[in-house]
């Protein structure tokens, strides 16, 4: 086999390179300059990883961000790979140890900070190491036209070139922009580059705008729905941030917020608290940005429309690294828009101003077009349209439907206008509903014409309505503390039925809603193995998504591998990885496969095997279990202890039906009220042990999983005595 690809294997656990990875592995490999241009989670580390465990020597990889470096140095080091970073956070020991180590042709792989090579001491390191390849990661910071320029970067062409011989020297970035690819291949004195382009689409990224009336209910009832994922949400200033991430927080989210306002030790802890998966939810403006390589962010979600599409595409692409579907919900309102303006307007004198406006219209319009969200950045980047739809944005999947609202446009404007324009939405829906709240009856709006004039509408409706005109223009809103509705050269054209207005609304087709993941079929063993990955995780001091990806988890659930041989087939799963915790992941397959009767290829063996450990266990260890054990008889509740651990309610419970398993003290009463024992017991006998759901679903509803779940347990020791 190419030896490349047994690499690919047997390291990194994937069994086939992804587009233009293997071009760009094969040139450098030839001795050819590289610039690899493709988007954020393409797979650009692999790209100069294989070529540096291929080539004789150390390969030095210059990287912009500490964070960055320590991820994917753990990551190396979790697949068994030798690899070192060089960075300001190192104490003098821990440099010199990793100095010595260099020396000594330890390393295949040595990250460094672009700082760092104006210094001395890396050319004394350099001068004894072979050095077969360099690689400039995150090259756009070279160019004053990216969004990340550091001037360190300018200063890699002139250190290359005080090396004693020229390694290969190769390139990697996700931004496009020509002028960025220019400078790129100047400033770095690329060597006639191959230079390889691949297209901007993320398939497996769901977009999606939104106008909610209000956005923070918007959010609280998104995250809801999504619990378990980590995401991020977006804001455009500090103060937002603040808001966001306290209201979450009141509604038991587990938030942390991250902005340029914080200390830096702050928002080093944010970021560790949301890469460890110690909180759901990281809150923060775009100084949140490139140092986050989180592959398993589930989704990213913009509280506010940034200035930008190449900004939007940005920070929404840190979503679903990992290739597993992920969603980019953009939260849209007139104020936004307002927002950005005034920092366009207040920005300084020679700003190229007339530029900012226009990039900043592509953004409203992305916001506001009825065709494929896709195509429309796509084609913002350049790229063809295939003119299909793709299936995986809100416009493809739903149809729009239009409502004439001229005359409710034209009742709520001329509400607000004999309001005096001096109050905000709440205010005007209830004159226009006819409410009796006392601030109303004391400014006697009651006696206003327009007073009950929408009563047949509901709150909700005329809020939407006025949210919608004031994002379409039709409503202007001043003042600084409270938004003050007030009327504009469009509302009086409306008024005086010189146009008409329209609403859209987005009727999601049911048939075509977006495809849950896959891992949504076995969700319970997902969130096992999810479980399992956090304890090892914080074992080994890494994130957990160093550990396993998303996709291999996912991936793992569908395989369901119960032995080593077929661990391997797992994609994600390399042979470094299978050897420190494969066997792991397996007994919990095991373990699962056992309990819900389901059939695996060595099914018999499996039981019989997962039998004799249960046997043997039977003197309980300090593990897991113990301490689930300890902190329930300790009179700690079943979700108390969830939180405390941060494992799922699946998890915890199973550990106690282990202990019960294994005859520790336990009161199994009071899992099962005894009015419901019978009518469970009755339904395990009409649907058998296999699955739980038919099962929930034949019985009341007051009658919970957990119920069911020691319920059955108890049905099982029954028949075991039987036996
Ligand atoms: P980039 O630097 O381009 O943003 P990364 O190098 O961080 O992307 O890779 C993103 C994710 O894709 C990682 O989880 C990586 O393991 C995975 N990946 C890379 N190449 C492959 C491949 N050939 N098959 C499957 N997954 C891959
Ligand atoms: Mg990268």
């Amino acid at each position: 086999m190419d030896k490349t690809l047994n690499i690919l294997k047997e390291y990194f656990g994937y069994s086939s390179f992804r587009t233009g990875q293997k071009q760009i592995i094969d040139k450098i490999l030839e001795g050819q300059d590289v610039l690899g241009i493709m988007p954020t989670g393409a797979g650009k580390s692999l790209c100069f990883q294989i070529p540096a465990l291929t080539l004789d020597g150390t390969t030095i990889v210059i990287s912009p961000l500490i964070s960055l470096m320590k991820d994917q140095v753990d990551a190396l080091c979790e697949m068994g790979i030798k690899a070192a970073f060089i960075n300001s956070s190192l104490s003098q020991l821990e440099y010199k140890k990793i100095v010595d180590a260099a020396k000594l042709g330890e390393y295949k792989l040595i990250y460094i900070a672009p700082e760092r090579l104006e210094t001395d001491s890396f050319y004394e390191l350099t001068a004894s190491l072979s050095i077969p390849l360099i690689v400039v990661d995150e090259a756009h910071c070279v160019s004053e036209w990216g969004h990340d320029f550091r001037p360190s970067y300018t200063r890699i062409a002139e250190m290359i070139g005080k090396l004693p011989k020229r390694p290969v020297v190769s390139a990697f970035t996700a931004t496009a922009t020509p002028k960025v690819k220019e400078d790129i291949e100047k400033l770095l004195n690329l060597k006639e580059p191959y230079v390889l382009i691949t297209g901007f689409d993320r398939e497996n990224l769901y977009l999606e705008v939104r106008k909610p009336s209000e956005k923070l209910e918007f959010l609280l009832d998104y995250i809801k729905k999504h619990t378990d994922s980590p995401g991020v949400v977006y804001c455009a200033t500090r103060k937002t941030v603040e808001m966001v991430c306290e209201r979450l927080g009141k509604n038991g989210i587990l938030a942390a917020r991250y902005h340029a306002g914080l200390s830096d030790e702050e928002r080093t802890a944010s970021q560790e608290a949301f890469l460890n998966d110690k909180v759901q939810i990281i809150v923060a403006t775009n100084a949140f940005g490139m140092g986050i390589d989180k592959s398993n962010t589930r989704f990213v979600l913009h509280y506010n429309m940034p200035k930008t599409i190449e900004n939007y595409y940005q920070e929404a692409g840190r979503a679903g690294r990992d290739g597993e579907r992920a969603e980019c919900v953009l939260l849209y309102s007139a104020a936004d828009v307002v927002t950005n303006k005034l920092l366009i307007e207040n920005a300084g004198e020679n700003a190229d101003k007339s530029n900012d406006y226009k990039k900043l219209q592509e953004m409203v319009d992305y916001c506001n077009t009825d065709s494929c969200l896709r195509s429309y950045i796509l084609s913002y980047f350049g790229e063809e349209e295939s003119g299909e739809s793709c299936d995986n944005c809100i416009n493809c999947l739903s149809t729009i439907e239009s409502t004439n609202i001229t005359t409710e446009a034209q009742k709520i404007l001329s509400c607000i206008r004999r309001m005096g324009e001096r109050f905000g939405s709440g205010m005007v829906t209830d004159v226009l509903r006819g409410s009796k709240n006392k601030k109303l009856l004391e400014f006697r709006f009651n006696e206003l014409p327009t007073y009950g004039l929408m009563k047949e509408y509901s709150e909700d409706t005329i809020k939407e309505l006025i949210a919608y005109m004031l994002a379409e223009g039709y409503i202007a809103v001043k003042g600084d503390k409270y938004p003050v509705l007030s009327l504009n050269a469009r509302s009086y054209s409306l008024l005086k039925g010189a146009e008409e207005l329209y609403i859209k609304r987005h009727i999601v087709k049911e048939k075509e809603k977006p495809q849950k993941p896959e891992r949504e079929v076995n969700q319970m063993l997902f969130s096992i193995l999810r479980d399992l990955r956090k304890e090892i995780a914080d074992e080994h001091k890494v994130p957990p998504f160093i550990v396993f990806s998303d996709a291999t988890l996912s991936d793992m659930c569908r395989k369901l591998p119960t032995t080593h041989e077929t661990m391997l087939l797992v994609s994600g799963v390399g042979k470094a990885k299978l050897e420190s915790y494969g066997q792991k992941f397996i007994e919990k397959i095991k373990n699962y496969l056992v309990e819900n009767n389901i059939e695996a290829p060595e099914y018999e063996a499996i039981k019989q095997e997962v039998r004799q450990e249960k046997k043997k266990v039977s003197e309980p260890q300090k593990d897991t279990r113990l301490i689930t054990y300890e902190l329930y008889t300790s009179g700690k509740s079943v979700e108390e202890i969830c939180k405390e651990r941060g494992l799922s309610q699946v998890t915890i419970e199973g550990h106690l039906i282990d202990c019960l398993d294994k005859g520790m003290e336990l009161d199994y009463t009071c899992f099962v009220p005894q009015k419901f024992e019978n009518e469970i017991k009755k339904a395990i006998e009409t649907y058998g042990t296999e699955r739980l759901k038919p099962i929930k679903e034949a019985l009341s509803p007051e009658i919970t999983y957990t119920m069911i779940r020691f319920a059955m347990w108890k049905y099982k020791e029954s028949k075991s005595d039987d036996v």
